[in-house]
């Protein structure tokens, strides 16, 4: 599957722009004003940006940070996750693999009985397919 691959003028016209600030210039949505709550609905979330399946409600907890958290990716190769020094703090990012959206950042302190990783996830990034 290759990379989708837009210029900048061509995600300003395709995104909301809080949805371009977020994943194109790694912005951060404020929290608790997104989807954060877990509903006990059966659906996958697909990025924002081009439609790749990133996550499975299924695998969303509570995790009390007022965005949305994932204890696993849909599948390990739908996203990346690179180093990401900024704002001085040492944190991991993750990605859309197929375009590079930003999406978040993943944290070791998920839920011990799972995975024990917590994707915090931005929820203008991340569209919510119910039933699939
Ligand atoms: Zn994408």
């Amino acid at each position: 599957m290759g990379k989708v691959q837009k210029t900048e003028a061509e995600w300003r016209e395709k995104l909301t722009p809080e949805q371009y600030h977020v994943t194109r210039e790694k912005g951060t949505e404020r929290p608790f004003t997104g989807d954060y709550q877990v509903e006990p609905v059966q659906g996958i979330y697909h990025c924002v940006c081009c439609g790749a399946p990133l996550f499975e409600n299924e695998h969303k907890f509570e995790a009390h940070c007022g965005w949305p958290s994932f204890d696993r990716p849909l599948a390990a190769a739908s996203v990346e996750e690179h180093q990401d020094g900024s704002h001085g703090m040492r944190r991991i990012e993750v990605t859309c693999r197929r375009c590079d959206a930003h999406l978040g950042h993943v944290f070791p302190d998920g839920p011990a009985e799972t995975t024990g990783q917590r994707y915090c996830i931005n929820s203008v990034a991340i569209t919510f397919h119910a039933g699939e």
